[in-house]
């Protein structure tokens, strides 16, 4: 959607020049000039008393049906691909069955032949390459620019990225400038029979309920999904595909920011996406020190320990711990809650885990709800039990 001035209608008042929340309005010659900066918000459409600027429906009006295939974003650092790209690229090989079209990924890097390989192997039908210095590390700028090129070129009906915080920064700025719709942080993906439109859910209003979202009119339909949550795909060795170079060269002054050091911020940072045992804690530890005992169970389990929320926020536990809707989503063979409720935002980050087991004093806490092994008791009491028999 955009506006456009009625020349005729005019009168030059600047009216909506102060209006406008973008400043993307200028008057030249005692008339109003839409700049490139307007989002087509309207605020002026309903400010301006002479009716002398209207909406139009020019880009509502695409054709949608030149858009084909499922893209995957193949978020990379460092020359490796972030593990929620094979998660992405199984999602997008079910979609793209259900609506017969293939699936492709977008790699941009300076070096990228070894991950087009990988790529291929876990199901990519196609990998568009986006190769150049620039593109070493993640930019906003650079990235958006050679990815919004080739949408613009190839057309994709769908396009994927992952939750993290490149996918989150990214997500949006090609959804702007591709003039579609994004639905962030999505839990799950289906297509409508009916329609072969994407459904994407994701928990609103804190997780209270589950919104399921349609991008009817705009293409590409755009979702970010949450690492841990779709299963991966599957490895075939030796799977070959096409690979396809994008033209890429940059003005100057076109990437406005740049990379002087990368600082990694040192201490423990947990690893919960990959985890096969997590020991998650809460509450009911009583205190920050309790975590070293869910430690030693996780040790002997050769997995890592977990949080509620309610801990990070009483400065128990780093951030990097946390289960559940504003944490990480974990699918563990085995998870373990340990004095933790079962709060609905904690449940929306680890009820896919394979197993659950539960140990909780309170019979009654929601956690046993959703439990297959459910331990009623003081969590001092049962981890020093479970240990000694293992
Ligand atoms: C928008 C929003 C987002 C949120 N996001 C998240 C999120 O991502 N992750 C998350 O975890 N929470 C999240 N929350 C918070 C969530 O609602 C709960 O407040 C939180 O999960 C509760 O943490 P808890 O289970 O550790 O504590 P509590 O609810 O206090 O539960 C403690 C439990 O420990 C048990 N207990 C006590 N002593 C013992 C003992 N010795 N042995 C065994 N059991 C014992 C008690 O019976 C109780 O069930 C969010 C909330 C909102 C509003």
């Amino acid at each position: 959607m955009s506006v456009r001035v009625i020349v005729e209608k005019c009168k030059g008042c600047s009216i909506c020049v102060k209006c406008c929340p973008f400043s993307a309005i200028d008057m030249e010659n005692k008339i109003a000039v839409i700049g490139d900066a307007c989002t087509g918000c309207g605020v002026c459409v309903d400010e301006c008393p002479f009716d002398a600027i209207e909406k139009t429906e020019d880009n509502v009006k695409k054709d949608l049906s030149e858009y084909k295939g499922v893209w995957v974003f193949a978020e990379q650092r460092e020359g490796k691909l972030m593990p929620v790209v094979i998660e992405l690229l199984g999602e997008a090989k079910k979609l793209a069955a259900e609506i017969g079209t293939d699936v492709s990924a977008v790699l941009c890097g300076d070096e990228v032949g070894a991950l087009t390989h990988e790529l291929f192997a876990y199901g990519a039908d196609k990998v568009y390459q986006a190769v150049h210095p620039e593109l070493k590390n993640y930019r906003t700028d650079a990235y958006t620019k050679v990815i919004q090129e080739a949408i613009n070129q190839y057309k994709p009906e769908i396009i994927l990225l992952g939750a993290t915080h490149i996918g989150r920064d990214l997500g949006p700025c090609l959804a702007v400038r591709c003039d579609t719709g994004l639905t962030a942080d999505c839990t799950k993906l289906e297509i409508d029979p009916d329609d072969k439109k994407i459904r994407q859910t994701r928990p609103a209003f804190g997780g209270n309920l589950m919104a399921t979202i349609i991008c009817p009119n705009h293409r590409p339909q755009m979702s970010t999904v949450r690492p841990g949550v779709m299963d991966k795909a599957e490895y075939v060795a030796g799977r070959e595909g096409v690979a396809i170079r994008l033209n890429v060269s940059f003005d100057e002054d076109e990437i406005r920011t740049k990379i002087i050091k990368i600082v990694k911020e040192a201490g423990e940072l947990a690893s919960l996406t990959d985890a096969e045992f997590i020991v998650s804690g809460g509450m009911g530890l009583g205190n920050p020190e309790g975590f070293e005992l869910l430690k030693k169970l996780a040790e002997k389990l050769g997995g890592t320990i977990g949080s509620s929320r309610a801990c990070v926020d009483s400065g128990w536990i780093d951030h990097s711990y946390q289960v559940g809707q504003t944490g990480t989503t974990v699918k563990p063979k085995i998870y373990f809650a340990c004095g933790i409720s079962g709060a609905i935002q904690h449940l929306a980050g680890m009820q896919s885990s394979d197993y659950i087991i539960a140990i909780n004093k309170n019979e009654n806490a929601p956690i046993f709800e959703v439990a297959d092994y459910g331990i009623v008791g003081d969590l001092y009491e049962v981890i020093p039990a479970i240990l000694e028999q293992l």
